[in-house]
């Protein structure tokens, strides 16, 4: 694609990096087939292919965004499926990033849409405010239907339609620290706990602990360390996201020079994203940029590392059906496609794929909320398309995927690391009834 800003936009590093994304694209329209809003909409502007052509000549023009652009891209749901289509290896990813960032800096949105994007940013990143607002929302819940009246307030009763109807306590598993393992030590990890998991499914983290304590692993919980970024950053809220990043990255990087680290490991994919991206955020940042490459390159999911040392321990065959549902973060984001399934078949469950797995289940981050009805709509396609499969479980590696599905479904839809850990001797996750 042909670009044309001057040689003054291009002083930018905004400028610069989009004008080397933008030239990448051959408008060949590959993506529009796979993108799951311009499957819903049919209309190019919601399509990749069109937000690219928007966000160019956002950029070209030298101006602030305006609400058509706006409304385009909040409707994206970073999924990156349009990545994984791309023959050209367009990076649609750190383009819309850069977009975003230039709708926060510059366009004003309606009032309500402002003060809920700044009590998501405030609230959900926090896991003691978290746990605060899903009580709160516990018994808020009844207004639900009186928000889905007014358009302005539907995310309100989105929120409250999906908060959970009980909490977890965390287990000492999720405490900060060391968690040692009783075998001959074999190596060393961080685990990011996350703000998501660890409020609404603690049950996650201490099975990940437990898996790898049972491999020799060691397992450390650093203090200091906070949620990914990831949520402020798809707002286009670059300052909180890279202090949050930062924060992360001093946590990481003293357990790395200390003790050391073999690796970081995450267990919800919509984090995992985020984090092997902090090379790429950070890179301007003269006192983070290695540090920061040095934690992308030391991130892993989960079931990636668990593949690389070869698990082993598992009883006997588990007799069950489990659809693999694949978050858009694992295989588009990652491209982690076939180590989630490995490792549950050699746990010994039957796996099977979702048909038309590269679409979004309608969860992304806080898409679900925001843009409610295009969310609904892709949870009851997902649905569907799992149905056809006839599982006993509904396994995935992210907790906005489990919750999202879990909202519409009797099927236990669990985390993988669970079930790996059940099949371990761990205890049986606690929403398989007996
Ligand atoms: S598939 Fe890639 S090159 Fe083709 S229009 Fe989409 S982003 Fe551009
Ligand atoms: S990230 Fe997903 S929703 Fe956004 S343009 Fe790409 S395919 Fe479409």
């Amino acid at each position: 694609m042909q670009t044309s800003f001057s040689p003054e936009q291009l002083q930018s590093p905004r400028i610069q990096l989009a004008d080397d994304i933008l030239r990448n694209c051959v408008h060949c329209g590959f993506c529009t087939a796979t993108c799951p809003t311009y499957v819903l909409k049919g209309d190019e502007l919601d399509s990749p292919r069109g937000r690219i052509y928007q966000i160019k000549e956002m950029f070209e023009a030298g101006k602030g965004a305006g609400p058509q652009i706006t409304k385009h891209l909040d409707r994206c749901l970073s999924c990156l499926s349009c990545m994984t289509t791309c023959p050209s290896g367009v990076h649609y990813m750190h383009l819309v990033d850069e977009a975003r960032a230039h709708v926060q800096e510059t366009h004003k949105r309606p009032l309500i849409d402002r003060l809920l994007r700044t009590v998501l940013a405030l609230v959900l990143p926090y896991p003691s405010r978290f746990t605060l607002a899903l009580k709160a929302a516990r018994l808020a819940r009844p207004l639900a239907g009186v928000f889905n009246n007014f358009s302005a307030l539907k995310p309100m009763g989105a929120m409250l339609a999906l908060a959970p109807g009980k909490i977890d306590k965390p287990g000492p598993l999720s405490k900060t620290g060391v968690h040692k393992s009783d075998k001959t030590k074999s190596g060393r990890v961080a685990l990011l706990t996350g703000c998501a998991n660890s409020v609404l499914e603690p049950s996650i983290n201490e099975a990940s602990v437990r898996v790898l304590n049972r491999t020799g692993i060691e397992v450390v919980i650093p203090a200091g360390m906070g949620c990914c970024g990831s949520l402020e950053h798809h707002l286009g809220m670059e300052h909180g996201a890279l202090e949050k990043v930062k924060a992360n990255v001093d946590a990481w990087m003293a357990e790395v020079n200390g003790d050391g680290l073999d690796a970081i490991i995450i267990n919800a994919s919509g984090c995992g994203t985020t984090v092997k991206d902090y090379g790429h955020m950070l890179r301007l940042d003269a006192a983070y940029a290695d540090k920061a490459k040095t934690v992308s390159s030391l991130t892993r999911d989960i079931t990636e590392y668990l593949e690389e040392i070869e698990l082993d321990g598992f009883s006997d065959k588990q007799n069950m059906r489990v659809t693999y549902h694949s978050a858009c973060s694992m295989q588009h984001g990652q491209k982690i496609k076939t180590a989630p399934k490995a490792l549950l078949a050699k746990a010994g469950f039957e796996v099977v794929d979702v048909p038309e797995g590269h679409l979004c289940c309608g969860s992304a981050g806080v898409y679900n909320i925001m843009q409610s009805e295009l969310a609904d709509q892709l949870k009851t396609r997902k649905l569907a398309n799992i149905a056809k499969t006839s599982p006993q479980i509904i396994a995935a590696g992210n907790i906005g995927c489990i919750t999202q599905l879990a909202s519409g479904t009797d099927v236990p839809v669990i985390h993988t690391i669970e079930l790996v850990d059940w099949a371990q001797g761990g205890p049986k996750p606690g929403k398989i009834h007996p």
